[in-house]
């Protein structure tokens, strides 16, 4: 009997528990689930959390009953080391797990080492977190009553610059909604080399769309910009430029979890799990990894100005591999599947303030045949639906659904 751990319980994670359990239905094989949070969190909705358009609780899915209806045992825990010689994980419970297949499906953690950039300083607050998202909703509140320039952006190695894009243009949005508009300057700060770039080296039509955006919104842009520092009222780029700011919104860089950072042998140096086109990973072949915490473009990220994109759909495409080719290795079978990163096709609905837009890539990044940038100017009625769709298809464990 193979006792199969996976650490984390989001989008790769409960995927990759649940199918990993499916594809071995009958078997005698143990799936278990360590998270350090007891829920699923439908992230891309935190967009709309500081503007009161959902609150947290509408976008949580308790995990427990729906692994316990699949058969699979969930630990609440948080994993602080994990041993690859040893194949064995230690949380912050003072407990130690065997495994005979472990899946670190962790995500990422944040890099507030920008001078004046970490939130509890009060110069900067990033919307990508529930606590996150809840405090701008105060800022956002404040500055309705106390308009002042505003600055949003992300640094170079920020991990989903796509969501700044909507954090913007929502709150460009709500500001008009709101009557203040006119008096708050806009200044988007990105390190891509050119608008739409979106750390996946364009898609078509993107660059073209996303000036308009900048230009009927009225929003000022710098594109290659790296900020030195953060400071309660003004943003600081490397070209001396200094950006006056009542509010500001940097996404921080992304890296890899702690618990990866501290078990040697096992990550990359920012943190992240090398792996191959079978998401095994590339010193230890009993080892997967999924989603975020996976580092599948190994040869491809210093040649990209600006880190390259893990959608929620790539997220679970991995972690649909990984399940396939863990039941493939119990089976003895040596065929397993493999789908080079690159080659994973990007696909994302992105929301523009109450209009939406659909990004398509055949192939996530450069060589590719086919791209889309497509904007729809009625309404964001995509977004919502998928994240209704998704939402229940979490809470009902069917894992199995695209
Ligand atoms: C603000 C924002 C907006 C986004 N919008 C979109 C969008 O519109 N569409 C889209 O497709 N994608 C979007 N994404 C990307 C999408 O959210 C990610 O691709 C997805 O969350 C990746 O899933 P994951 O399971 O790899 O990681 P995560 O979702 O981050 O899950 C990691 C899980 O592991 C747990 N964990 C972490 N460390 C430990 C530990 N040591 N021990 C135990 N458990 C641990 C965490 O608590 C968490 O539950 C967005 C991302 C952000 C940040």
């Amino acid at each position: 009997m193979a006792q199969i751990l996976v650490l984390g319980g989001n989008f790769a994670g409960l995927t990759s528990a649940l199918e990993t359990k499916r594809r071995l239905r009958g078997d005698r094989h143990e799936v278990t689930v360590i998270s350090k949070v007891d829920h699923f969190l439908y992230i891309p909705s935190l967009i709309w959390v500081p503007f009161k358009e959902r609150d947290i609780s509408d976008i949580k899915v308790p995990i427990e009953p729906v692994l316990k209806r699949a058969g699979v045992n969930f630990i609440r825990e948080t994993a602080l080391k994990i041993d690859p010689f040893a194949s064995k994980v230690t949380t912050d419970a003072h407990h130690s797990y065997h495994y005979d297949f472990l899946v670190i499906a962790t995500g990422s953690d944040l890099d507030y080492s920008l001078p004046g950039s970490d939130p509890t300083l009060g110069n900067n607050t990033y919307f990508g977190t529930p606590s996150g998202a809840i405090t701008i909703r105060n800022q956002f509140f404040q500055l309705v009553d106390n308009p002042g320039p505003v600055i949003i952006g992300a640094t170079p190695k920020a991990g989903y610059i796509g969501a700044a894009y909507e954090f913007l243009f929502n709150l460009e949005y709500h500001m008009k909604r709101r009557g203040i508009r006119r008096e708050v300057p806009i200044v988007w700060v990105t390190p891509e080399p050119y608008l739409g770039h979106l750390g996946v080296e364009g898609v078509f039509g993107g660059t073209t769309s996303l000036k308009l955006f900048m230009h009927s919104r009225s929003i000022s842009f710098r594109t290659n910009a790296t900020i030195t520092s953060i400071d309660k009222e003004k943003v600081t780029l490397s070209s001396g430029e200094v950006l006056e700011s009542a509010f500001t919104m940097i996404m921080p860089p992304f890296l890899g979890q702690e618990v990866i950072r501290n078990s040697p042998g096992l990550g990359d140096l920012r943190g992240f799990i090398p792996v191959q086109a079978t998401y095994q990973h590339k010193d230890f072949s009993n080892i997967f990894a999924a989603g975020v915490a996976a580092n599948a473009a190994l040869n491809r990220s210093n040649s990209i100005p600006c880190e390259i994109p893990k959608t929620g759909f790539q997220a679970q495409m991995e972690a649909h591999i990984v399940a396939e080719n863990i039941s493939r290795v119990i089976n003895h079978r040596t065929d397993l599947r493999q789908k080079p990163f690159c080659e994973i096709p990007g696909l994302c609905i992105m929301d523009a303030g109450h209009k939406e837009v659909l990004i398509y890539a055949n192939h996530l990044l450069r060589p590719r045949q086919f791209s889309i940038f497509l904007p729809n100017p009625i309404y964001d009625f995509s977004k919502r639906t998928l994240e209704k769709y998704f939402l229940w298809k979490t809470r009902n464990g069917f894992a199995q659904l695209p």
